[in-house]
């Protein structure tokens, strides 16, 4: 049966109750008060009237106004005649009182009247007992049938009452149970209820809801579960080392490369602390280390070998959520960079000698005392000191950098006179300059101390400076090359009043192989990387200010001695 009809029937039931009880209950009353009434308004009235005239027969015949007192009871006795026999006792009274009062003070009529008034009286009274007897019996049979009714449907509604509640309460708990298994991720959970209403409808709605999480749950898991192990195979395919720490700095994994550098095993490690690993491990507290980029070297695959090491934040919306530390096996590239260093060294090592061999034999060519050559010939021997020259400086310069790339700057530390370097400096740059007619100013202060220099590397940078400043700037233009005193270092510094350098490209001047994109003029790009790195290595540092367009001011600083 639907709730529906369950609960119409209920309530229809309980207001039936009501009606039926009701309308008995009036009905019952009624039926008493029209008896009570019926008794009062008749008898009770004929009473009173036989009273009256009873009390005007004792008056007469000697007071005349009883007469009349007598007359007007009797006529309104004749006409509130109820009960049977009382008819025929009024006649005879009427019939009395008219001889009494032919004859006034007649014994035998006012016996007969006397008579006729105590029947009507007896007749009366009868009649009220009578009648409350009867209304006695109706208002106790009335009082059964209330009573019988009244527990018939108490005990109905009684029933009602009792297993209603349970009929919509127990549903409602059994769906509330599901609910709050299914909040708790308890997707199995199924209502069994067996009333086919709508509580039986949404059991089954229910259920079919539950399925479909369920299945979309065990769907999804599998899913995760592919994509997880998808994830493990790549990730431990991958020739670079990964491992993963939870924000906390728990470890979550770490591939089969990162397990071999650190010498530990995932499932070992996995869930636990970081830091309290890395007390034990050397690799692990240097990989923990504050830094997003740097290059290390492990000792791995019984070699030295490079890592690069990079640490990616993991964030959701926003969020961190952890970080992945990738080493990336860079030792293949370090062979390969040291066998273009080692190519280069050599290569330059072995034109040095002939380059310089052709510089000096052009250079015997010029000369007139070994012959006299014509002005066609001169100018062929020109350009081929010229390109000898440029030739055993791109040399130099490649020398010079595969001695920074293995990392063996040699440096004879003495001390130097800072007008010394200078010197030297502007002397290899003067052909030059005034060829370029640039008129090159020094600015030297008489006390200046020496500086603790390799004097050749340093003359190398500020001949390199100079030269430079020449190549850079335009004609006829000036250089000023100055050396002061600060604190204590020695402040070299070259300035040209030349096209200056853009300021987006100030910060890569100094790296191998970079030129301002545009630059004419002849190079390789290596010159201010090795200044750098000789400077550096001296234990100074090295700068450049300029103003695009304006020229540019090239500085280094070098502890003074
Ligand atoms: P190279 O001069 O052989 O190209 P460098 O390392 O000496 O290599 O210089 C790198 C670049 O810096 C140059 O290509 C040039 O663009 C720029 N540069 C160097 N010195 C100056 C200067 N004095 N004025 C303007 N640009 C300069």
């Amino acid at each position: 049966m639907r709730l529906k009809t369950k609960l119409i029937i209920g309530l229809g039931f309980l207001f039936i109750v009501i009606l039926v009880f009701g309308i008995l209950s009036i009905a019952s009353i009624n039926r008493l008060k029209d008896n009570a009434t019926y008794v009062l308004k008749n008898n009770y009235v004929t009473l009173e009237y036989n009273n009256n005239m009873l009390e005007a027969l004792n008056r007469l015949p000697a007071d005349t106004s009883a007469w009349k007192v007598f007359e007007d009871n009797l006529r309104r006795q004749e006409t509130n005649i109820t009960e049977r026999g009382e008819a025929d006792a009024t006649r005879t009274l009427r019939e009395a009182f008219t001889n009494y009062k032919r004859k006034p003070g007649d014994s035998i009529s006012h016996n007969t009247i006397l008579k006729s008034l105590q029947f009507i009286n007896h007749l009366n009274q009868q009649a009220i007992l009578q009648k409350s007897e009867i209304a006695n019996t109706a208002s106790e049979t009335a009082n059964t049938w209330l009573t019988l009714i009244f527990t018939i449907l108490a005990i109905i509604a009684l029933t009602l009452v009792v297993n209603f509640p349970s009929v919509i309460g127990g549903p409602i708990q059994s769906l509330s149970e599901g609910i709050s298994a299914i909040a708790g991720k308890d997707y199995k959970k199924r209502i069994h209820l067996k009333q086919k209403d709508e509580f039986g409808d949404l059991a089954n709605a229910f259920n079919t809801m539950a399925e479909k999480l369920d299945e979309y749950e065990h769907s999804n898991l599998a899913k995760i579960k592919f994509e997880k192990s998808r994830i493990e195979t790549i990730i431990n395919k991958m020739t670079d080392a990964i491992i993963g720490f939870d924000e906390k700095r728990n470890i979550l994994f770490m591939n089969a490369v990162a397990e071999s550098l650190l010498n530990l095993k995932e499932k070992d490690v996995a869930g636990r602390y970081a830091p309290d690993i890395a007390l034990k491990n050397d690799l692990l507290r240097k990989l923990l280390q504050d830094t997003d980029k740097e290059e290390l070297k492990i000792y791995a695959d019984n070699k030295e070998s490079y890592f690069d090491k990079e640490k990616i934040v993991m964030k959701n919306e926003d969020q961190v959520i952890g970080e992945v530390i990738v080493l990336q096996n860079i030792t293949p590239f370090h062979e390969l960079d040291e066998a273009k260093t080692n190519f280069i060294a050599t290569v330059s090592h072995e034109l040095k000698t002939p380059i310089s061999s052709i510089l000096m034999s052009a250079k015997l060519l010029d000369d007139e005392r070994v012959g006299a050559i014509n002005n066609e010939q001169k100018e062929l021997v020109h350009h081929i000191k010229e390109d000898s020259e440029r030739l055993l400086k791109i040399t130099g310069e490649l020398l010079n950098l595969t001695q920074v790339e293995a990392g063996k700057i040699q440096l004879a530390f003495q001390p130097v006179k800072p007008e010394e370097i200078v010197r030297y400096a502007i002397d290899a740059n003067k052909a030059q300059a005034e060829q370029q007619k640039i008129f090159i100013e020094k600015k030297l202060p008489v006390s200046i101390p020496a500086v603790n220099a390799d004097k050749e590397k340093t003359s190398w940078v500020l001949t390199n400076l100079i030269a430079n400043a020449i190549r850079y700037s335009f004609e006829e233009s000036k250089i000023i090359v100055e050396a002061e005193h600060k604190d204590k270092t020695v402040v070299f510094s070259v300035k040209d009043f030349g096209k200056g350098i853009d300021s987006k490209y100030r910060d890569r001047i100094f790296d191998r192989y970079f030129r301002v994109p545009g630059t004419k003029e002849e190079g390789t790009g290596l010159g201010l990387a090795i200044c750098r790195e000789f400077i550096e290595a001296q234990g100074g540092k090295i700068w450049v200010e300029s103003d695009y367009g304006e020229g540019s001011k090239f500085s280094f600083w070098l502890p003074a001695a």
